[in-house]
């Protein structure tokens, strides 16, 4: 259920997702749990349960929700001066202004 464009831009052009620092994730579960749109899931390997972020482009560009609540701070998203920039540099490509222009 990701969306497929953020004002006018694909959603998959957007680097906006949890990165998990699995040094300190704990798989607790509390982000697969609080997350409603489905960005995490539990995955195994070698034997072991491993938290994978399975749906980047389900994360709703500029919720940080989940980065808080993780017990071991495992969790970033990028900087909001970071996205500005990226969003910037992608404003720039004539190839999404013809598309925000014309959805075909
Ligand atoms: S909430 Fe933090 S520690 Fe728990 S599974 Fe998610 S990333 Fe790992
Ligand atoms: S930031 Fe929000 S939408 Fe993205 S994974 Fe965390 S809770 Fe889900």
């Amino acid at each position: 259920m990701s969306e497929e464009n953020w004002h006018g831009i694909p959603r998959n052009k957007i680097l906006w997702y949890p990165s998990i620092d699995y040094d300190k994730c704990i798989s607790c579960g509390k982000c697969v749990e609080y997350c409603k749109f489905g960005t995490y899931e539990f995955q195994e390997k070698d034997g072991e349960k491993r938290l994978a972020v399975k749906n980047p482009n389900n994360c709703v560009v500029l919720c940080s929700g989940c980065d808080s609540i993780c017990p071991s701070g495992a969790i970033t998203h990028p900087s909001k001066t970071e996205f500005r920039e990226k969003i910037k540099e992608l404003r720039k490509n004539p190839n999404l202004r013809l598309r925000k222009n014309n959805p075909k």
